[in-house]
């Protein structure tokens, strides 16, 4: 079991070793050959009630892949998701429904999000009519109008007869969660929520996330590339470098004492954070290179200023640092942390 969290609390979801291959044609191959594109390599994951996990990384990295293989908007390639203990294929297969009830996923662009034909009653009733067929039309109805004033869309009458583009970025965003909300789900995955809003918006938009989870203790997957947003949000953070996670721990612990170069990099690279202690900023060399044929190696090696010949050679263990926070790097076995698969 992951140790962020005590034995007491309530196992969501469990993930192992998820896997998303995507075939791809490269040029190095005759006949138009096709090769895996590795954008999911192989993530354990561990989420509990009421937690908050951010998975932060550049663009590019498999975080907007990962979660839609969490809410099964992409089938995996291997490995296994595991919902309150039970497969979601299994739950799939025999109680759709209830899936999809709990399971939820608020995209970054809230502009491309919903039709632009129907009104925003329509648009949030939608979710009742389909799962929640046992409330009358006006129960259904109440539902709506009282979960949008509970996000600050007052008065919701205002609201509901109009479209999607007579309303703003952060209106609209805060409707799109509103509705993943409806149904009070178990589990949400949220991409980059605020990225696309005006700077202006964001905290308010980020507060309404928090009481939400606050109120209905949903488990949050919160995805982005500002460290500053995770910061402020998670109660733990997951970095994922080439599709796979480099580091994890508790948001305190992984931001004071980061070990993986890419995160260190990461997190002096952050204009907007701000932290207790000063950090001297760190050059990543390079892009984030392809996922095709990435090993056999540390990912990173290619950019990263602390490489040894022995990272060109093998992709590093697990090593364990504290009870909530482990790394992936052949620098941490050196340095006599404790690896846990070697
Ligand atoms: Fe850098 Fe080597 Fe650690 Fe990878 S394993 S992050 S290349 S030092």
């Amino acid at each position: 079991m992951n140790n962020h969290i005590s034995e007491h609390d309530e196992l969501i979801l469990e993930v192992k070793n998820l896997k998303k291959f995507y075939k791809a044609k490269t040029n190095s191959h005759f006949f138009g050959k096709k090769e895996n594109l590795e954008a999911v390599g192989g993530i354990d994951l561990s989420v509990y009630k009421g937690e908050i996990i951010g998975i932060i990384g550049e663009s590019g990295c498999g975080k907007s892949t990962l979660g839609k293989l969490l809410v099964n908007l992409e089938p995996p390639t291997d490995g296994e998701i595991l919902f309150r203990g039970t497969p979601v294929q299994e739950m799939l297969q025999k109680h759709p429904a209830e899936f999809r009830k709990t399971v939820q996923m608020v995209f970054q662009n809230p502009f491309d999000t919903f039709l632009q034909t129907e009104t925003i009653e329509k648009i949030m009733i939608r979710p009742l009519q389909l799962y929640a067929s046992d409330l009358s039309h006006d129960e259904q109805l109440q539902n709506v109008i009282a979960i949008l004033e509970e996000g600050g869309l007052r008065p919701a009458q205002d609201f509901l007869p109009r479209y999607p583009h007579e309303l703003s970025g952060g209106q609209l965003q805060r409707i799109s969660i509103l509705r993943s909300m409806l149904l009070n789900p178990a589990f949400l995955v949220v991409d980059e929520p605020v990225s696309m809003l005006d700077v202006s918006v964001r905290a308010d938009v980020i507060n309404m996330i928090l009481d939400l989870k606050e109120k209905y203790q949903t488990s949050i997957i919160f995805i982005s590339h500002d460290i500053s947003v995770v910061r402020y949000v998670a109660d733990h953070i997951a970095v994922m470098y080439l599709g796979r996670i480099v580091e994890e721990g508790s948001t305190e612990e992984l931001l004071s004492n980061p070990k993986h170069p890419y995160t260190k990099a990461l997190i002096s690279n952050c204009m907007t954070i701000d932290l207790d202690h000063p950090v001297k900023r760190i050059k990543i060399k390079g892009e984030i290179p392809s996922p095709i044929n990435p090993g056999p190696g540390c990912y990173f090696c290619k950019r990263c200023y602390a490489a040894k010949c022995i990272c060109q050679e093998t992709y590093p263990d697990k090593t364990q640092i504290t009870d909530n926070h482990f790394a992936y790097c052949h620098l941490l076995c050196q340095e006599g942390e404790k690896s846990i698969e070697s």
